[in-house]
């Protein structure tokens, strides 16, 4: 757990706008275990937010952006999406390690640096992670003929597009599993207990349900598989 003083405001929008532009709705204890810290600690936070007219609360539970939060959640969105591709495409960084270093350094973009960072890197191309600036919903994915490892067809040879990328702990367990973006697997069998067996180049891995779904997969034409 990390001590909220290290957790900012730019930080729990952002959350709030990723799980939003995933279609999903956010109550304090998914942001809580996102973020690693304390439900007290989130409590507090959401507080502060709603006083200062970042989010709302819904009798629900449920904590929405207002026009004003969702604008500062944008913009570090953006800066963290634009600090990723620096470290990556110009400094050569993996993917697996590039993700706290983003979150540190997107609080310290001036908008110089950030209209700098756009002019380099050019607008709208993917992070090392495989993904646009905000995340999209799994309809929209699937209706691109992407599918996630937890719903892969047994025997199926894919490529790996993109990693969903919010927990830092999971992108280094993928990674020690053998997976990121642009890999190619071979999906073994969806097992009773909802593990997926895959065939890597590396070797033979099996993963459970989280991690399944956090891995995004084309499947590879007849022609290209090996
Ligand atoms: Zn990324």
């Amino acid at each position: 757990m990390r001590d909220s003083i290290h957790v900012s405001k730019e930080n729990y929008l952002k959350a709030i706008l990723e799980a939003d532009a995933e279609g999903r709705q956010v109550i304090p204890a998914t942001l809580a275990h996102w973020l690693e810290v304390s439900p007290p600690a989130v409590t507090m936070a959401v507080r502060r937010l709603k006083r200062d007219g970042y989010v709302l609360v819904g009798e629900d539970g449920i904590v929405r952006l207002t026009e004003k939060g969702r604008e500062t959640a944008y913009q570090t969105a953006l800066r963290h999406h634009l600090i990723e591709r620096m470290l990556s495409e110009i400094f050569g960084m993996e993917w697996y390690e590039i993700h706290e270093e983003a979150e540190r350094l997107e609080h310290a973009v001036s908008p110089a640096f950030e209209a700098k960072l756009k002019e380099k890197l050019g607008e709208g191309g993917a992070c090392p992670h495989g993904n646009a600036v905000l995340p999209e919903t799994s309809q929209a994915r699937k209706a691109r003929g992407e599918v996630p490892l937890s719903e892969a067809g047994e025997g199926k040879r894919y490529t790996v597009v993109s990693l969903q990328e919010r927990d830092p702990l999971l992108l280094r367990f993928l990674h020690r599993n053998g997976i990121g973006p642009g890999k190619s697997l071979r999906v073994l069998q969806q097992n009773y207990d909802q593990t997926v067996a895959i065939q890597l180049d590396s070797g033979d891995s099996i993963l459970g349900r989280p991690a399944a779904e956090a891995v995004w997969l084309q499947a590879r034409s007849e022609v290209n598989s090996k």
